[in-house]
């Protein structure tokens, strides 16, 4: 049997406490974490949507960048957003710093003014796309989960997940992707047990 794990939400800045309802749904723990100290305590990390830049001048103000890089080579990641940004190879729009751990470019705000934000149903699920990201570029072994205007939207590489929307804005618990992150460090850990 492997323990129920417990889920780390990066907490410098952004939407963070949406996810505690969708996580405990799906049968794990739910806790934000901001130093190095709470990172080696959890099984895996949300980086959350926000702003990335925001969250990219924290990570630096607070040393926290090894840390953090460090975690993500051994634990799963999902990216919300913002976070899909902090995880990408490269990042244009303007470019800034990325941790280079999926393997797309994102072009920030790249869905333009009209589109910038709106709802969108997922397989029967309302999800939020907020001033969201384009991810062009994706390598071809990435596991494409979901798109919109033929970019992916939702993508699985191992043990690592993204999505350029937001779905624990939604009040129906846990959320698909919710309950598929989970499954996913579930597998890592029982994969991964000494
Ligand atoms: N536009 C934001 C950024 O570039 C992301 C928005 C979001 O996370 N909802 O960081």
């Amino acid at each position: 049997m492997t323990k129920r794990p417990t889920i780390g939400c990066l907490a410098l800045q952004g939407c963070v406490e949406r996810h505690r309802p969708h996580i405990e749904a799906a049968f794990a723990d739910f806790t934000p974490v901001k130093t190095v100290k709470e990172f080696e305590a959890v099984d895996a990390f949300i980086l959350p949507g926000g702003e990335s830049t925001t969250m990219l001048k924290l990570i630096e103000r607070f040393e926290l960048w090894d840390a953090l890089k460090e975690q993500f080579a051994r634990k799963p990641v999902w990216g919300i957003c913002a976070g899909s940004i902090l995880m990408a190879e490269h990042v244009e729009n303007p470019e800034q710093k990325s941790f280079g751990i999926m393997p797309y470019t994102a072009i920030r705000n790249g869905y333009g003014r009209q589109l910038e934000s709106e709802i969108i149903d997922i397989d029967g699920y309302d999800v939020s796309f907020i001033r969201a990201p384009v991810l062009t570029k994706p390598a071809d072994d990435l596991e494409i989960l979901n798109t919109r205007d033929g970019e992916p939207t939702w993508i699985r590489n191992g043990k690592n997940m993204v999505t350029t929307f937001h779905p624990e804005l939604t009040f129906t618990f846990p959320s698909p992707m919710h309950a598929m992150f989970v499954n996913i460090v579930k597998e890592h850990l029982k994969n991964n047990a000494a």
